[in-house]
């Protein structure tokens, strides 16, 4: 049965938005898009007709970095001086929870990121919550096992180890390096290799550009209180963009996640090579790190996404939440912009854009409504960034 969705707008992100727009879909699959006027004559009469009246149909969101098994850890670190002690507490709180409480965390949250209508996440794991969990068929993981290891010896076991467990438990699965303070070039280079596509943590901190840039600064010793030898490592001398390139690991396969200790030359670099980058605002606010560029992102042509980072160093997952943040806190960005790194952008980051990220034939029909109170009669996607919507609802 065919079902034909009518509403004030549909924005389809990859092309205009279409006022009095309507939606046909069959079977979870759209099967066109137009306006009310060119749509509703063909179909009205084979079709369920669904009239949803003052709202704005849109893409689900695609949430492009998420930590879902630290979800036990919300609101309990506070920000520090300096990163490395965040990521101490982190540990150390971590390890008070079962696998079994940070599991059950996990899954509670990926109900709540679908029912704020995110329906596809890259998701993080450090093993825990590896599975193709289809506990929440709602929402769609792209799992990433993040792998850390510091000693290049160690590098070739790391990674045949992991592969094994990946092929065991859900070859879907791909595993990524966390970052360049906790993985040896060595294991970055033959995650690379291995890869079609990978994430790694980059550019956060003011911590880590230092680290890298002369070995100076709190990782050193952060790094020794865990007994990861750094006496034999020489800094690279290089921002963080900039030793990812050395490295020949950054290309359109690496999505980097935060860049936000970025300048000209690293956005150059970013730009040349194709990579993309996930920008995690409210977590970099609450850590106290910054602000990513993303204006000089977009000036250059870099593909930006969004992602929430984890409930460990965020109020929640909401993505609607996150985008009115980038409304309100980031000056020059265009609301139809926003709402494509939130949809498309972020689609195409974790290779998933043949069925997510746009409102298209033959995509998957996941789609979010926005309802107003009144008629909306112009600039539907400020309605949506803004949250001047009355409520939402997931299809
Ligand atoms: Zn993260």
């Amino acid at each position: 049965m065919k079902t034909l969705y009518l509403a004030d707008w549909l924005l389809p992100v990859s092309s205009e938005p279409l006022r009095d727009g309507a939606l046909l879909v069959e079977n979870g699959t759209i099967l066109a898009i137009g306006s009310r006027a060119e749509l509703f004559p063909l179909y009205a009469s084979h079709a369920e007709v669904v009239s949803l009246g003052a709202a704005v149909m849109a893409p689900g969101w695609v949430n492009t970095h998420c930590h879902l098994e630290l979800s036990a850890l919300h609101n309990q670190i506070p920000c520090f001086d300096h990163f490395p002690d965040w990521i101490t507490r982190l540990i150390e709180l971590r390890s008070q929870f079962s696998d079994n409480e940070l599991r059950q965390a996990a899954r509670q949250t990926a109900k709540e990121l679908a029912r704020s209508g995110c329906v596809l996440v890259g998701d993080i794991t450090n093993g825990l919550f590896l599975e193709d969990d289809k506990t929440d068929s709602l929402i769609e993981r792209v799992v990433f096992y993040e792998l850390l290891g510091f000693n290049p010896a160690l590098a070739q076991d790391i990674v045949k180890e992991a592969s094994a467990r990946v092929e065991a438990e859900n070859p879907a699965a791909l595993c990524t390096p966390h970052a360049p303070y906790s993985t040896s070039a060595r294991l970055m280079q033959l995650l690379h290799e291995h890869n079609r596509l990978q994430s790694v943590h980059l550019a956060e901190s003011p911590e880590e550009v230092s680290f890298l840039r002369d070995g100076s600064g709190p990782f050193r010793s952060f790094l020794k209180a865990r007994n990861i030898e750094t006496d034999a490592w020489n800094a690279p001398g290089a921002s963080p963009v900039a030793y990812l390139d050395s490295l020949g690991v950054l290309d359109a396969k690496t999505l980097l996640v935060h860049g936000v200790q970025v300048e000209e030359d690293d956005l150059s670099r970013i730009h040349v090579r194709q990579a993309s980058v996930s920008i995690c605002a409210r977590s970099n606010a609450h850590m106290n790190v910054g602000q990513p560029p993303l204006k000089e992102y977009l000036k250059k042509g870099i593909r930006v996404s969004i992602g929430t980072d984890s409930l460990a160093s965020n109020d929640d997952l909401d993505m609607n939440n996150e985008i009115n943040y980038l409304f309100n806190n980031f000056s020059g960005i265009l609301p139809a912009e926003l709402i494509k790194l939130a949809t498309l952008n972020g689609a195409v980051a974790l290779q998933k854009e043949e069925d997510y990220g746009s409102l298209e034939a033959g995509k998957r029909a996941r789609f979010n409504v926005f309802f107003s109170d009144k008629p909306v009669v112009r600039n539907p996607e400020a309605f949506i960034v803004s949250k001047s919507w009355s409520h939402m609802k997931c299809f």
